[in-house]
């Protein structure tokens, strides 16, 4: 088998693990697509395919820190996305309680995927880092911009403060696919010259790739945004009073309470618990703006040290 062939099985494999465990039970494939994972594989070696199942049985779901924690009725399942240029025959199915809202998301999608108005961002990117979670989702999170995981795996959040992000997620009885997760800017900032590391997007990349977030908002609808750290903030509100200032404090974002607090990258470089109960406090105030029930526990995160 060749190397090219088994990264991209790999990262296939990948990629729905991943789904498996936030829940997702179906993607659809494409009946070309089945007809060509019968083929053998291409150079040398035996295929190694047969894991692979077009149709993935029911995931274990995910752990809730709290059994009473509940949330007004979801209309939602959740979308399915993958990275198309990872794999390019994999069909990705956007669910919605309503068609045409699915249909648009989906248009949407397409529409960013290939997007190349920034060059520099469209030759560098591994992938374009859409979104994932629930169109249907009630409360939405809006970070800066993919890092290298992000951009590695076509997913918001899944590095080192993605992990944070989905433990707050978590702390609030909610999972990854309850809400929907995206950022201001869609590909990651390219660091030329330099082999890791990353950059805050620049205002002509922020202004270039903002209106495909605000689609993405006209559209879910979310009856609450939680905007991280200052970046998300200033690309959602304009020219902010800065994230210390506004953080805990309601906004308005086209209509949506938008409430801004810090990035969780923020709570990894700074561990001190006033910090993670601050982020917490702005967490608890979205719960009850989206009329959640909140346990003694929940209100007490935080507030001594665990
Ligand atoms: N930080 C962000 O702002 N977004 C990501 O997707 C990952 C890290």
């Amino acid at each position: 088998m060749s190397d090219g062939y088994r990264q991209l099985l790999d990262a296939t494999i990948q990629h729905l693990e991943g789904l498996k465990s936030r829940g997702v039970r179906h993607v659809a494939v494409a009946p070309e697509t089945l007809r060509s994972l019968a083929l053998p594989a291409p150079a040398a070696a035996k295929p190694q395919i047969s894991n692979f199942k077009p149709t993935i049985q029911a995931a274990t779901p995910p752990v809730k820190t709290e059994p009473v924690i509940s949330m007004p009725p979801k209309k939602s399942v959740a979308p399915v996305v993958a990275p198309k240029a990872i794999i390019p025959n994999l069909k990705i199915e956007i669910t919605s309680s309503s068609p045409e809202k699915a249909a648009a998301f989906t248009a949407l999608r397409e529409r960013a995927l290939a997007c190349v108005q920034c060059p520099h961002l469209a030759a560098s990117r591994t992938t374009v880092v859409f979104g994932v979670g629930s169109i249907d989702a009630q409360l939405m999170f809006v970070g800066e911009a993919p890092g290298a995981d992000e951009d590695e795996q076509g997913e918001p959040f899944v590095g080192r403060a993605g992990q944070l992000l989905t433990k707050i997620i978590l702390a609030t009885g909610l999972s990854r696919a309850d809400v929907y997760i995206a950022n201001i800017l869609k590909c990651r900032p390219d660091t030329p010259g330099q082999s890791a590391g990353n950059r805050p997007p620049t205002p002509e990349e922020r202004a270039t790739c903002i209106p495909y977030l605000q689609e993405q908002i006209d559209l879910i609808q979310p009856k609450a945004i939680v905007a991280l750290g200052a970046t998300a903030v200033d690309g959602l509100l304009g020219k902010a009073p800065g994230i210390t200032k506004l953080r805990g404090n309601w906004q308005t974002y086209r209509g949506i309470p938008l409430m801004p607090t810090y990035h969780p990258a923020y709570l990894l470089r700074n561990q001190a618990m006033s910090e993670k109960r601050k982020v917490w406090e702005d967490i608890l105030k979205v719960m009850e703006k989206l009329e959640m029930r909140i346990s003694a526990k929940q209100r007490n995160f935080f507030l001594k040290a665990e």
